[in-house]
């Protein structure tokens, strides 16, 4: 999808819960190049709503590493924490058209009632044309229809509440910019506000992408999972939807998602020890098909053959990175 302008706009969206590693610089380099080799507009949003994992100066950190790296973007910086009151706005009017209701259930009762399963990250990075995969349990309703609000929710169980999006089908169907038609499995109803009142990722990130005019999502596919509950939200809110373009997940040799075990993969540890980050992007663009050697280069080098087909489809390994 392009912006009412014909231009394609694109972000980046890195969550400051710790530094960038090269996963993240993989799918923001990815993201870069599909919205600048249109000539589109690229925008910077920190995610930073997830209270107790936010890092201290990591903010700060990121927006260095992307300059680092080489990546820019146009515009003011987004900053999600100061944007609260949009998000409780969208969360009351869906509860006000009769879409959310207020929930006391803790995650882990929920957990006990359900028997759906969990996320299937090798099937979710696999590629399959459509793969089925949730990321959580099915909600069984339980608060559906039992409170009149979330005071009446506190009052009868004195208990915070949260409030809790009324899915009625079990997938929502959408054509993936990079993986084809998806069926789009949803586990039921979902949180849109926390027990806190703080926004549940998928509201801010809906409440963002549409107050921005995102054309075109471009992230891992370990978020795919959450792409037919963004699309419902984008409906009940009678906002414009973007294109969804899941890119293949980066993983360890293991092909589990990069973690503490596969070593220090931040930007920061190569940096240190003294790769480059023409190295990186380098090493980045072998890794995704961009380029059959890995010697340094700029992102702008990969700018005139950039094609998203080059892209390999399955989750991509490599936790050694030949880098150092
Ligand atoms: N902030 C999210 C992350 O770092 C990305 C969200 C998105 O791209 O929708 O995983």
């Amino acid at each position: 999808m392009t912006s009412s302008s014909g231009t394609v706009v694109g972000r980046l969206a890195p969550s400051p819960t710790g530094v960038l590693h090269l996963g993240n610089a993989r799918t923001f380099l990815l993201a870069w190049l599909s919205v600048r080799s249109r000539g589109g507009t690229l925008l910077l949003r920190i995610e930073d709503i997830d209270g107790p994992r936010v890092k201290a100066g990591a903010t700060q950190q990121a927006i260095e590493d992307l300059r680092w790296l080489g990546l820019d973007w146009q515009g003011e910086v987004l900053i999600q924490s100061s944007r609260r009151m949009l998000y409780r706005a969208a969360a009351q009017r869906l509860v006000d058209l009769g879409l959310a209701y207020a929930c006391v259930c803790t995650r882990k009762e929920v957990d006990e009632a359900a028997s759906a399963p969990h996320v299937d990250l090798a099937a979710a990075a696999s590629g399959d044309a459509g793969a089925v995969a949730t990321d959580g349990p099915v909600y069984p309703g339980t608060c559906r229809g039992r409170f009149a609000s979330l005071e009446d929710a506190q009052q009868q169980t004195g208990r915070e509440a949260a409030l809790r999006f009324r899915v009625d089908v079990s997938t929502v169907p959408f054509d993936d910019g990079f993986r084809g038609a998806q069926s789009g499995a949803i586990a039921g109803d979902f949180v849109i506000q926390k027990r806190d009142g703080g926004p549940a990722y998928q509201l801010a990130v809906v409440v963002d992408d549409a107050a921005q005019a995102v054309t075109e999502v471009l992230r891992a596919d370990d978020l795919l999972p959450s792409t037919p509950r963004q699309l419902l939200l984008y409906r009940a809110l009678g906002l414009p939807e973007p294109t969804f373009v899941h890119v293949p997940l980066l993983v360890g040799t293991d092909g589990l998602r990069l973690a503490k075990r596969h070593g220090d993969t931040s930007l920061r540890y190569f940096r240190e020890r003294g790769v480059t980050a023409e190295d990186l992007v380098g090493y980045l663009a072998k890794s995704c098909g961009l380029r059959a050697s890995s010697s340094g280069c700029t992102p702008q080098d990969l700018l005139a053959d950039f094609d998203l087909r080059k892209l390999p489809t399955a989750a991509m390994r490599g936790d050694d990175h030949g880098l150092l």
